[in-house]
């Protein structure tokens, strides 16, 4: 997929605020720091999209861009960040948990996990809530030029037996990445090609 355009659309906390466009969405959303703002600009090709909207101020709201003009991507606000507030955190829980419940038009969520880290509780809570509620996503593992390929595999595997040992019979699709070294990026803009055409190509039918 070429990326032809890349537009900021609106930042906000209601997601009943959303854009009112019925075009597929896909949400990003990761431990604080796990580098997602980095995979946004690798998979756009912008030098800062994701940090336009990361001002100081933004970062906690639900952004919206539009790509090519017939799909969504959404950039969520980094969990598990130790400086929010008790208050904070809830207020932010609230407002991800309905933009996950009730946004209509989000057909797959990318859960970020750096590839270096043992699974995290909070990554692993999260990632079961939300096949609980039945919103399907992918894992994508950031940062791999950090690790030798024999170590990745080892780390992903260790992943993937941990999500098998909970609830899962099946493991979710997951992406390896690196985005100082461009990596992933020709596995996940097609994956999101696919659902896109199948998104227009159901709108065609009549049923
Ligand atoms: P965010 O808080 O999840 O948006 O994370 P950022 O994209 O701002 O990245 C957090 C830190 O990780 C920064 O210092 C980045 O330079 C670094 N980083 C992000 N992606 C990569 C990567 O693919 N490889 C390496 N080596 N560092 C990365």
């Amino acid at each position: 997929m070429l990326i032809k355009s890349a537009k900021f659309i609106i930042s906000n906390s209601e997601v009943a605020k959303c854009p009112n466009e019925s075009i597929p969405e896909y949400a990003f959303i990761g431990r604080s720091n796990v580098g997602k703002s980095s995979l946004i600009n690798m998979l756009t090709q912008r030098k800062s999209l994701a940090k336009t909207s990361g001002r100081p101020g933004k970062t906690q709201l639900i952004n919206h861009f539009k790509i090519n003009d017939n799909w969504f991507l959404v950039d969520l606000p980094g969990y598990g960040y130790a400086k929010v507030s008790k208050k904070d955190k809830r207020t932010f829980q609230k407002y991800i948990t309905n933009y996950f419940l009730q946004r209509e038009q989000l057909v797959c969520s990318f859960v970020l996990v750096d590839i270096r880290h043992e699974p995290q509780k909070i990554d692993m809570e999260f990632m079961q809530w939300l096949g609980e509620n039945q919103i399907p996503f992918c894992i994508i593992f950031t940062k791999a030029d950090k690790l030798k390929p024999k170590v990745i595999e080892r780390n992903v595997d260790a992943y993937i037996k941990e999500l098998l040992t909970g609830v899962w019979e099946e493991a979710p699709q997951y992406f390896i990445t690196s985005s100082s070294k461009n990596i992933g990026r020709d596995d996940i803009l097609p994956f999101i090609g696919s659902i896109n055409a199948d998104f227009y190509e159901r709108q065609k039918k009549p049923f």
